[in-house]
């Protein structure tokens, strides 16, 4: 008679060499393949890059639950993989439901409460009579950009801080150090940018990557994805809330001047607007890039027969 770990041999051979499981990886693999080809070949299409990379993150999660899965089958049930009539396609079956319910709990629980925990660390006051005008400002914003209810919560520190924080009570986060730094229209330009980042659910998008790429620690891909996530989103606020204020320059001069005051605060999540590093395992795009992206954006805006969305 066959010991256990005959029976486990056969039941992998059997599962990793049948046309079926075989086929569920080289899709998996096809699909990122092209994904990760037209991301490369659209350098500066912000928008495009946020909705490849979401798809190339589900699918990289996708990708390891699925193996995961079929190693626990091919273990647990390897009398019927290895021996039972129809045990393999039965077993692929299982390992593909399974691995998309997993990965759609994962992603619900971390989307749900991951972004409570930021707000828990920064334990934000309501705006003063003074600060009120900022609590205005952005519903006026949200009204026109069709948000929803966004709240300001003023964190009294001395850091430039400004964030956008998801999840059920949304609310933009600025420090009093902020507020003291910037020109009241530079600071309207900052939580212009934070808006955007609501309105795309960016906040829910960076918590989840960051909490993902640290379960998949052993992914080679989300270590590139993780900081490409924060990138690429960090560009498409900074050019939707300099158009929807008409005033890209002034944003360049907030990031700027925010940039002057050093390194931002720890423990934000990669939400606050500037971070340091570059290159590409940095979650922060380099300032000179995004300011250059937003004199262009200027340019093209103040241009006398410009069509653009001046508002
Ligand atoms: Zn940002």
């Amino acid at each position: 008679m066959a010991s256990f770990v005959e029976i486990v041999g056969e039941a992998l051979q059997a599962y990793w060499l049948s046309p079926l499981s075989l086929t569920v990886l080289a899709v998996c693999g096809a699909c990122m393949g092209t994904l990760l080809y037209v991301f490369v070949t659209n350098a500066r299409n912000a928008k495009l890059r946020v909705s490849l990379l979401t798809g190339l993150y589900a699918l990289s999660i996708f990708f390891w639950v699925f193996i995961a899965g079929s190693l626990v089958l091919c273990v647990s049930q390897a009398r019927m993989v290895a021996y039972a009539k129809n045990g393999v396609p039965l077993a692929v079956f299982s390992a593909l439901v399974g691995g998309l319910a997993t990965s759609a709990a994962i992603s619900a629980v971390v989307w749900r409460y991951g972004n409570a925990s930021v707000l828990r660390t920064f334990a934000p006051r309501d705006p003063s009579a003074a600060e009120s005008w900022l609590q205005d400002y952005v519903g006026t914003l949200a009204k026109f950009e069709g948000v929803g209810q966004i709240r300001v919560g003023i964190v009294d520190t001395a850091a430039t801080l400004a964030m956008a924080v998801g999840g059920k009570h949304r609310t933009i986060l600025v420090s009093t150090g902020l507020l003291h730094l910037l020109e009241p229209d530079e600071v309207e330009l900052v939580v212009a940018h934070e808006v955007m980042h609501l309105k795309h659910h960016d906040a829910e998008f960076k918590v989840f990557s960051r909490v993902l790429s640290r379960i998949l620690f052993f992914d080679p891909f989300s270590k590139f994805f993780d900081p490409a996530v924060h990138r690429e989103r960090e560009y498409l606020a900074d050019e939707m809330g300099a158009r929807s204020s008409g005033k890209p320059a002034t944003l360049a001069s907030a990031l700027l001047k925010i940039a002057s005051r050093g390194p931002q605060e720890k423990g934000s999540w990669g939400l606050s607007i500037l971070g340091s590093g570059t290159g590409i395992f940095s979650r922060y795009p380099p300032l000179q890039e995004r300011v250059n992206r937003l004199l262009l954006l200027s340019d093209l805006l103040r241009r006398p027969d410009a069509d653009g969305e001046k508002t």
